[in-house]
């Protein structure tokens, strides 16, 4: 944001904020150590354990029911409110989140997206840096037809690769689901490597998403099955791809779904490219789920929509910039 849209927004949080408290929506994806982590989606265990012991001392960490409740009933929720999402459905929340998570006494809410629960295959993202990122001897070019289209990347040099991956990541994020299958068994045989993912970078299994549900500090939501950019599908699709994520939780975990959050989630406008729009929001509705959340940065108020919820995304912060970034997530 530019300086003046800056202080405008400031000074309409100020406003708001004297009529009623605001509440923050923390996004985590990882909580692992990785060797490389280009996306910058995981948060070390160690910070981890240090960014609730902070959360449960200086603020007020309510369940996804709890703050449900009080969007719903339009009430103000209590001072210092924080909710904690996790987004994707890593093996690891359940190996390395769930312990210091039950230590501390903290509930979080983790959307789940289903199509690989269970299996050896990595998230496309996570699966592209594996076949670009990780050691492959690669081709020196790559040509690939994506959605039509017919790109050429250079990647006879490391930073070379490094920048394809990036720019790859960019088309692939706003493909559809078929697509990005497409592009991906591509790249394979490009890069003459398998399909297996790495054992670092799977989802959980069935049992450890039921041990995940059967624990008091976990809530589960849905998050679609193959994680589009649903706002680039036809309503019918988007209907489909959350609907079948609810549907597989709620079978599996015996249980109704009513939290959901949209993939990538950001809601800047990128040309014609949404991550979500109209009809995902109708198609939440009907699908009868009660509380959305996207990934933006903003504060929650009782007014706020309950179905693009914003989010603030926790990065690898060690406790001092954490803690100065909450002050500020609240301040705004
Ligand atoms: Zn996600």
């Amino acid at each position: 944001m530019g300086k003046l849209s800056d202080a405008i927004f400031s000074a309409g949080n100020f406003v708001a904020n004297k009529i009623q408290p605001p509440a923050v929506i923390l996004l985590y994806h990882r909580v692992t150590s990785l060797a490389q982590d280009p996306q910058e989606l995981a948060v070390s265990p160690a910070n981890f354990d240090a960014q609730l012991q902070h959360l449960q001392a200086d603020y007020n960490v309510l369940h996804a029911d709890q703050f449900l409740y009080y969007l719903k009933r339009g009430k103000p929720l209590p001072k210092r409110s924080v909710l904690v999402t996790f987004d994707d459905g890593y093996a690891d929340n359940c190996l390395e989140a769930l312990p210091i998570m039950t230590a501390q006494a903290t509930p979080a809410l983790f959307y789940i997206t289903t199509s690989k629960l269970n299996t050896n295959k990595e998230q496309w993202w996570d699966d592209l840096e594996r076949v670009m990122l990780t050691g492959n001897t690669l081709p020196a070019t790559l040509e690939i037809t994506i959605n039509g289209a017919a790109h050429q990347f250079n990647t006879a040099t490391s930073s070379a690769i490094t920048d394809t991956y990036y720019a790859l990541q960019a088309i692939l994020r706003f493909c559809s689901p078929d697509v990005i299958d497409q592009a991906m068994q591509y790249l394979y045989s490009w890069a003459g490597c398998g399909a297996d993912g790495r054992p670092t970078h799977r989802m959980m299994t069935f049992d450890e998403l039921r041990a995940m549900a059967d624990s008091p500090y976990v809530h589960i939501g849905c998050h679609t099955h193959r994680h589009p950019a649903v706002g680039m599908l036809p309503y019918t699709q988007q209907l489909q791809e959350i609907g079948q994520s609810k549907e597989i939780l709620e079978s599996l975990l015996q249980e109704p779904m009513q939290h959901f959050s949209y993939p990538f989630g950001g809601r800047k406008f990128l040309g014609s490219k949404r991550y979500y729009n109209a009809d995902s929001i109708k198609a939440c509705k009907e699908l009868g789920l009660q509380m959305v959340c996207a990934n933006y940065y903003g504060q929650v108020h009782t007014w706020s929509n309950r179905f693009a919820l914003p989010r603030i995304l926790v990065r690898d912060w060690p406790i001092a910039e954490f803690k100065s970034r909450m002050e500020r997530f609240f301040k705004l």
